[in-house]
């Protein structure tokens, strides 16, 4: 007898995320999420692989007002594209993983500081690290005289090469416009170019790169690390790359303008200088890598965070240094109360009854509780 029920389930590219207190779908094809509730996150995470029907999802209420409440959400859900519904046949081939590519060089992005002070054989380090296959590449020049001292070798060097995106930072000159228009106009293989401590803006015609002016006054060090919203990526390659990986230091490679290897370049720990040891081999050594393998399942806080396989990791600057699991210290969002810094009703974990001891998470229900009820009613 031929089956005419249908059944709902999620689309592939949704990926439902339970947090503390609310949870959401991400859609990593469309680039967006949804917010919804803990109970619904639950049960579709725990009925993955069920042939799930309407009157399936009805049981999750017990009142006419939670049936109303699940039918509209359902309804939402199904005209928002985020869950469908469809016969037995269409629902086997919704269950299918997606395609995702894993790493295939030794490291994937490189940062580059460089300064009128910087001796090290750059030129070299780009044919380097061609090999090895770096795709992206930042190159922060501190001052303008470095610049004007290496852009021509690094055009030359770069003409066949492994990157596929370029990223220059330069501070702010008045002689940039003209090299802009003369020099690196025709530079394809830039892809950005920032200009930082701007103090105006240049006239330019078309080019080839995206320019931004910034009127932060430097690139040093204390900038790196910010946790925002407009930083998260809802992809398929940082989903499944971030949910293996550390988000932010796995396959990350740091030059110091003095030539010192880092794994990025805030970190104070150098594993020796570029001019001396061998490149291809320190970046392979477990010391090296001690931190790829810390994912966001395993930072405190983190890991109740709804947010946490968008959002990207900083492990240099951490709430407390002493624990290497502790949370960004410059991420101001509070998972146990869904509040950022900047919004009404913002308290610290700490305030809120949140606390840890012997890496474990404690939390004050009662405290919580009542602080939650007081903001959401
Ligand atoms: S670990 Fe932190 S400081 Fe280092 S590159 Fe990442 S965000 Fe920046
Ligand atoms: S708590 Fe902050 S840093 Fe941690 S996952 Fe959430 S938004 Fe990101």
């Amino acid at each position: 007898m031929i089956d005419h029920s249908t059944y709902i389930t999620l689309y592939p590219n949704v990926i439902p995320v339970r947090g503390f207190s609310r949870s959401i779908l991400m859609d990593l094809y469309l680039n967006r999420f949804l917010f919804i509730p803990n109970y619904l996150c639950d049960f579709l995470m725990e009925n993955k692989t069920t042939d799930l029907q309407r009157k399936d999802f009805m049981k999750l209420g017990e009142s006419e007002i939670d049936f109303a409440e699940i039918a509209g959400l359902l309804d939402h859900l199904m005209t928002t594209d985020y869950l469908t519904e469809v016969d037995l046949n269409l629902l086997e081939g919704l269950r299918v993983d997606l395609p995702f590519k894993s790493e295939d060089s030794l490291i994937n992005d490189c940062i580059i500081e460089l300064s009128e002070s910087s001796d090290w054989d750059l030129n070299r380090f780009l044919s380097e690290i061609d090999r090895i296959g770096v795709k992206f590449l930042e190159i922060r020049f501190l001052d303008f005289e470095s610049f004007q001292n290496f852009h021509s070798l690094i055009r030359f060097a770069l003409q066949t090469h492994s990157i596929e995106f370029l990223h220059f930072l330069v501070p702010f000159n008045p002689e940039l416009e003209d090299c802009i228009a003369t020099e690196l106009v025709n530079f394809h293989r830039l892809n950005q170019l920032t200009i930082y401590n701007a103090q105006s803006q240049f006239e330019l015609g078309e080019t080839a790169f995206q320019i931004i002016f910034s009127t932060q006054r430097s690139i040093d060090h204390s900038h790196c690390g910010c946790i925002d919203p407009s930083y998260f990526a809802y992809n398929v390659q940082s989903y499944y790359s971030s949910r293996k990986n550390n988000s932010c230091l796995s396959f990350k490679l740091s030059i110091d303008q003095f030539g010192e290897i880092k794994n990025c370049p805030s970190k104070k720990e150098s594993f020796g200088n570029l001019s001396e040891i061998d490149l291809e081999r320190t970046i392979q050594l477990d010391e090296f890598r001690k931190e790829w393998h810390i994912t966001k399942e395993s930072i405190l806080i983190c890991s109740d965070c709804e947010f946490r396989w968008m959002c990207s990791d900083c492990r240099v600057f951490i709430q407390d240094e002493s624990n290497p699991l502790s949370k960004p210290a410059k991420c101001g969002y509070n998972p146990y109360i869904n509040r950022w810094i900047n919004e009404e009703g913002y308290r610290t974990e700490t305030e809120c009854g949140v606390s840890i001891s012997d890496n474990q998470i404690r939390i004050d229900h009662e405290k919580l509780n009542q602080l939650n009820s007081q903001l959401w009613t």
